[in-house]
């Protein structure tokens, strides 16, 4: 078969239960596709040819007698911000250039439980710091819609994997926005989970208090399979939560958008930056939503003027916390011929670190430095717990908020955006994670230069199921979610 990559992960699974293929021949199909397309599009880091095929073997024998996973034999791209035991784990850094990691991440081994067959590790924005995924040491990953744009960051390797084909499903991770601004850049579907829903254990921490796993692939029901599979309570992680959880597949029609209440907030409409394209496309599909029964309900997020300055406050502080580990003395990069110990520190960090994330250290730093620290680090916690809440008085008449996932499409690459305008960029999404929310980003049309132009549909929290649901009714009814980036059309 030529066309395996035209599944959807329901489509696959069954495939593979009744025979129709193996997961070796549908993973060599993908290690193939990637050996003569990720050329052009550089997702990967790593592809693990051995290990995919001789997890492939091991589905397939668990298919043959009967104790398959959910989704035995299928294959998916890793972050490469999770550990993999025994595969390197870069984090998009140099400093992590040799690291090879000697246990797996939760969200990994989750996958390995449920017969998931790992192509390899895929790029990303070094500590998942950035947007267009240009800030990796490994080099700029492409934008499948049109090669010389970004595919968005710091998820960019996973949603280009999956946008070109190079894998049917990948983990991301979501600090700020980097699953739902990626999906949105490359025209996916991706979920970020209720903080706590997905263990971050084995997650290279950016932002501890906002760094959150969730899938990215084309359709919600895709992402919903994925779900299943790496959602949950996890004893080693302790800010995940001890909560039920839900059987996303089962849901995906268990949300009724008839009176579905979707709140628009007056404030993101009207965000200097916010392309006309963008607005048009995103006005489109939320009046498809009204004509599937949804009413659209005008609300107040007083807080939005706020959204970046906080963030690009607390991110950066747990940034410059979480990257001291990184010395030089028990692994990673280290400089070569220390004079001293201070030295040693100094030279392996300024030679292992990238710009922007030297940049981020000093500025988290400055923001927790003695003197500064009621000015800007508790102040940014309190202005935190006020986004909080104009979220939760928002939920109090609405069920979910409606906005667009970035306020422009794919970036050219190299526009060398200054960070400001970079942050910027950032606004629809940040309050999510300060909020601690689940958000899915969804594939709804294109501009004029046939680039994907996402919607953001924001839940109150473990409502996972219901964005997925919402979002799966949609793509019921339209077909943006299975339009393919002409490199996606090419056979291996
Ligand atoms: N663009 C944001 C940042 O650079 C978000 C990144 C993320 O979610 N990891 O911090």
């Amino acid at each position: 078969m030529t066309d395996l990559h035209r599944l959807s992960i329901r489509e696959m699974a069954e495939g593979l239960k009744t025979a129709q293929f193996s997961s070796r021949e549908l993973t060599q199909h993908y290690l193939d596709r990637i050996a003569k397309i990720d050329a052009q599009v550089q997702s990967y880091v790593t592809v693990t040819p051995e290990f995919a095929l001789a997890e492939a073997d091991a589905a397939d024998a668990a298919i043959k007698a009967g104790n398959a996973g959910l989704l035995s034999g299928i294959p998916l791209a890793h972050k490469d911000i999770f550990c993999t035991k025994g595969i390197k784990t870069t984090a998009g850094s140099k400093i992590l250039d040799n690291f090879i990691s000697p246990y797996d991440a939760t969200v990994v081994a989750k996958g390995k439980a449920a017969g998931l067959v790992t192509l390899g590790k895929v790029n990303m924005d070094e500590f998942a710091m950035g947007s267009t995924s240009e800030s990796s040491y490994f080099g700029a990953t492409k934008n499948p819609w049109a090669l010389d744009r970004v595919p968005g960051g710091s998820s960019g390797g996973s949603a280009a994997a999956v946008a070109a084909d190079l894998a049917p499903i990948a983990t991301g991770t979501d600090t700020g926005g980097s699953i739902r601004q990626p999906a949105s850049f490359c025209g996916l579907t991706g979920l970020k989970p209720t903080y706590g829903r997905v263990s971050r254990f084995g997650m290279i921490a950016y932002a501890s208090s906002l760094d959150q796993g969730g899938p990215m692939a084309r359709s919600a029901e895709d992402c919903a399979y994925l779900m299943n599979v790496i959602a949950g309570h996890d004893a080693k992680d302790s800010t995940s939560v001890n909560k039920e959880v839900d059987d996303y597949v089962a849901n995906l029609s268990g949300t009724s958008v008839k009176g579905l209440r979707i709140g628009i907030p007056k404030q993101y409409f009207n965000v200097a930056g916010l392309d006309a394209e963008v607005k048009a496309r995103v006005e489109e599909s939320l009046k498809k939503l009204e004509e599937m029964g949804a009413t659209l309900v005008e609300i107040d997020l007083s807080m939005t003027d706020a959204y970046v300055p906080t963030y690009y406050l607390i991110a950066p502080a747990e940034a410059s916390s979480n990257l001291q580990r990184f010395d030089g003395v028990r692994y990673g990069y280290r400089c070569e011929n220390p004079v001293d110990l201070m030295d040693l520190y100094k030279r392996s960090r300024s030679e292992g670190f990238g710009k922007e994330v030297q940049q981020r250290i000093l500025i988290g730093t400055y923001a927790l430095s003695a003197g500064y620290y009621d000015a800007y680090y508790v102040k940014a916690q309190k202005v935190r717990r006020l986004i909080q809440q104009d979220f939760l008085k928002a939920f109090e008449s609405v069920d979910v908020i409606a906005a667009p996932s970035a306020p422009t499409t794919a970036y050219k690459i190299g526009a060398n955006l200054s960070p400001v305008e970079m942050y910027l960029g950032d606004i629809y999404t940040i309050a999510v994670n300060l909020a601690g929310l689940p958000a899915i980003n969804a594939p709804v049309g294109f501009d004029q230069d046939n680039l994907p132009v996402g919607l953001q549909l924001i839940g109150n929290y473990w409502s996972e199921s219901q964005l997925l649901s919402v979002v799966h009714q949609y793509q019921q009814v339209t077909d943006w979610h299975t339009k393919r980036a002409a490199i996606a059309e090419e056979n291996a």
